[in-house]
C-alpha cells in the first residue's frame, strides 16, 4: 500500500488519488477550485449578514445553530455580545451526544441573552443512521466517504433548523463548522435538501421530514434562509486553544475538547475503519502533517482536534484499527483493548481522564449499536 509522501494518506483513500511522484491530490491541490468556490460563497454571505439590519419580518436576525461545544459557545457570545444580533439559539438534541454538551448549555442560558429552543427527533434521526450504517458502499468511493455516518446526522438536524427558519422567517442560519468542516458541507440551503434526497431517496425523506422538506426544495429564493459560517470568514484566525481560554475566562467552558464528543465517535471509526481502512479523522491528520511539513515551526491547527507533533499518527492509526474491529467484532481481551486504547489516546494528548471517558466509550461500542438497532 503506497501512501502520500506529504501527508500520509493512503492511496485507497476515497476520493484521492496518488500521483506517480507519491504525491496526493490533496496535497497537490485538486480540490482547489471547489474550494475557493465555496470559500467565495461564504465570505459573501457572511458579508451580507454582517451588513444586514433587522430582521423586518420576526423578532429574530438569525437562528444560530448551537451545539454547546467550544465553537458555536464561543460564536453565540460574539453574536449576541459583540455584533448584537438578536439571536434564536437553536439546540437539537442529537441523542447521541455525551452530556458534558448539556451542562455547557446550561452555562450558556445563564450568561448569554438570547432565546433558546431544543428540537428534538430522536425516531427519525436513528432511523437514518440505521440506513447509513446498512447501506452498501460503492469503492472507490468519492471524497469524504468516510465520514458519512457524521454528514448524515449532521445533515439531519440542519434541514431542521432550515425548515425551522423557513417556518418562522428567519432570514440566516448561522453554523460554527471549522475551517476543515466547511469543506464536508453543502452551504446552500436548498442544495442540502437536495443533497439528502440524492442520499437517502425520496421515500426516507419524505417519511422523516414529512412534506415538509419538499416545501423548501421548491420555495422562491427570497423565502430561504441563508447559511453563514462565521469561522470560515475568520479562517486565518481560527485557533481552538485561544477559543477554550476565552471562553474557559468567561465561565462558558468546562470541558476538554475531547470529552465534548458524541457517543458513536467509536462506530464512526468503526465505520471508517471497516470500509475504509481508515481512522475518522484520518483527513484531519493528514491536513496537519500537511501544514507541519509546509512549515517547520507551524504551531497551531485549524481544525477543532489537536495532534500532537510528536505522535506517530501511522502507528497510531494501525493498532487503533485492530483495538476497534476486535471490539466491533468480539474478539480477543477486553482489559488488553483498554490498555492499548488508554495508551493511544494519551499518545493523541489527551489527560488522563479524558483518555479513560473515550476508552470506556470505545469498549462499549457493541451496546451502542444494539441500542441504535445497528448490525456489527
Ligand atoms: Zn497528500
Amino acid at each position: 500500500m503506497r501512501v502520500c509522501q506529504v501527508c500520509a494518506l493512503k492511496e485507497d483513500h476515497p476520493g484521492v488519488t496518488l500521483g506517480d511522484d507519491g504525491v496526493c491530490s490533496l496535497c497537490r491541490l485538486g480540490l482547489v477550485g471547489e474550494l475557493l468556490e465555496n470559500f467565495s460563497y461564504t465570505d459573501q454571505v457572511h458579508e451580507e449578514f454582517t451588513r444586514s439590519g433587522p430582521n423586518p419580518n420576526g423578532p429574530y436576525d438569525c437562528l444560530f445553530m448551537y451545539s454547546g461545544g467550544k465553537d458555536s459557545t464561543f460564536m453565540l457570545d460574539k453574536f449576541v455580545n459583540e455584533y448584537g444580533k438578536r439571536v434564536l439559539a437553536y439546540t437539537f438534541d442529537v441523542p447521541f451526544e455525551s452530556t458534558h454538551a448539556a451542562d455547557n448549555i446550561a452555562l450558556a442560558r445563564e450568561k448569554i441573552p438570547a432565546t433558546f429552543v431544543l428540537d428534538s427527533d430522536d425516531d427519525n434521526i436513528k432511523l437514518v443512521m440505521r440506513e447509513v450504517f446498512k447501506k452498501p458502499v460503492t469503492k472507490p468511493g468519492k471524497y469524504l466517504d468516510e465520514k458519512l455516518p457524521c454528514a448524515s446526522c449532521r445533515t439531519f438536524f440542519v434541514i431542521r433548523a432550515i425548515i425551522y427558519a423557513f417556518q418562522h422567517r428567519i432570514p440566516y442560519i448561522a453554523l460554527c463548522a471549522d475551517p476543515q468542516q466547511i469543506l464536508t458541507m453543502e452551504s446552500d440551503t436548498r442544495e442540502v435538501v437536495r443533497g439528502f434526497y440524492q442520499t437517502f431517496g425520496s421515500q426516507l425523506t419524505d417519511t422523516v421530514f414529512r412534506s415538509e422538506a419538499e416545501k423548501v426544495l421548491f420555495a422562491d429564493d427570497e423565502e430561504l434562509p441563508k447559511i453563514v459560517f462565521p469561522f470560515i470568514a475568520m479562517r486565518y484566525q481560527y485557533d481552538p486553544d485561544r477559543i477554550v481560554a476565552d471562553l474557559k475566562a468567561k465561565g462558558l467552558y468546562n470541558s476538554s475538547p475531547l470529552e465534548t464528543h458524541c457517543t458513536l465517535f467509536p462506530l464512526l471509526n468503526y465505520y471508517s475503519f471497516k470500509h475504509w481502512n481508515c481512522m475518522f479523522y484520518k483527513l484531519n491528520a493528514a491536513s496537519h502533517r500537511r501544514s507541519v511539513r509546509r512549515n517547520k515551526n507551524y504551531d497551531r491547527s485549524t481544525f477543532s482536534i489537536t495532534f500532537p507533533r510528536a505522535a506517530d499518527l501511522p502507528a497510531i492509526e494501525e493498532r487503533m484499527k485492530h483495538a476497534v474491529l476486535d471490539i466491533a467484532e468480539e474478539r480477543g481481551d477486553p482489559a488488553e483493548h483498554r490498555s492499548a486504547l488508554m495508551e493511544i489516546f494519551r499518545e493523541l494528548g489527551a489527560t488522563d481522564d479524558a483518555a479513560r471517558f473515550v476508552t470506556e466509550g470505545f469498549l462499549g461500542m457493541r451496546t451502542v449499536a444494539t441500542d441504535l438497532g445497528i448490525t456489527l
